[in-house]
């Protein structure tokens, strides 16, 4: 990776932990900032200006802490029955969320038509998937997409034991966190096979459960135009669109997208992430 990308995912995850670090408790779901990408919170009103300029030694005696928002602790996440289905609609908000991944051959396309129309999406990867393909999450941390957990060999776990269930989170989190920069905070059950230990497991890890209101079922290679349909049909404030860039061909999903991803903002949808936020 060149050194300016990791400067920019630098500064990202910057931005990013000072907007966690203003947080409080109680997670609630919002729609996130805008198309553009995330703005960096403005600078802490605690940091005193300095009397006199600083010797350079002297920053290394100060705390970074002290320079930032309060790193307060996230609050915990809710254990719930049953997955989030769609984001709350203020505003003519369409979810976009792509599963599997991330592939080389199709992932890299969707975002190209992302960066085109400047919107983000997310992305629920397999852990071993991204495992293979680390320069896809550090993408998509540079372009402000969402990467989210999507276990780690996409098993049915309904009928995996306990410790299993963790494993397959747990290890999807790490690789995530290793290459994208931050744990993911939203976790998607293969399959939408969903049961209690999920929720719990999922919760320990810091991560909400979302599912879908819209199911493209593009896996199934219905035709570019038949994706393009369920997704124009479906589309309605607050709705979260399925699709996969992986598991298969997916050319059809990467053209479906250069259609219905116009079409969506040209209908005044706002195409966005959701944001946890912590009041
Ligand atoms: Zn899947």
């Amino acid at each position: 990776m060149q050194k300016d990308q990791l400067l920019t995912r630098r500064r990202a995850l910057l931005a990013g932990a000072a907007t966690l670090g203003a947080a409080g408790i109680a997670a609630a779901l919002a729609p996130g900032a805008g198309n553009r990408g995330a703005t960096a919170s403005p600078p802490a009103a605690g940091a005193p200006p300095a009397r006199r300029p600083l010797r350079p030694s002297e920053y290394r005696l100060r705390p970074l802490t002290g320079y930032g928002p309060p790193r307060t602790t996230p609050g915990r996440t809710p254990v719930r029955e049953e997955p989030l289905l769609k984001v709350p609609d203020n505003g003519r908000t369409v979810v976009l969320t792509f599963d599997d991944g991330p592939d080389p051959r199709y992932t890299p396309r969707i975002l190209d038509t992302l960066a085109r129309y400047e919107v983000r999406a997310m992305f629920f990867v397999c852990g071993e998937m991204a495992e293979y393909n680390p320069h896809l999450l550090a993408r998509m941390a540079d372009e402000g997409h969402v990467v989210g957990n999507h276990t780690w060999t996409h098993p049915l776990l309904t009928k995996l034991r306990r410790r299993t269930i963790r494993s397959e989170m747990e290890r999807t989190s790490d690789v995530v966190e290793k290459h994208y920069g931050s744990r993911p905070e939203w976790f998607r059950a293969p399959y939408g096979a969903w049961n209690r230990a999920t929720f719990e497991l999922g919760a320990e890890l810091g991560m909400e459960p979302l599912a879908w209101t819209v199911d493209t079922l593009d896996w199934t290679e219905p035709g570019t135009r038949t994706i393009v349909g369920r997704v124009e049909d479906g589309a309605a404030p607050g709705v979260v669109v399925l699709s996969h860039d992986a598991g298969g061909d997916r050319s059809q999903s990467v053209k479906a997208l250069r259609s219905y991803l116009p079409f969506l903002l040209d209908s005044g949808y706002h195409v966005t992430v959701p944001r946890r936020e912590y009041v």
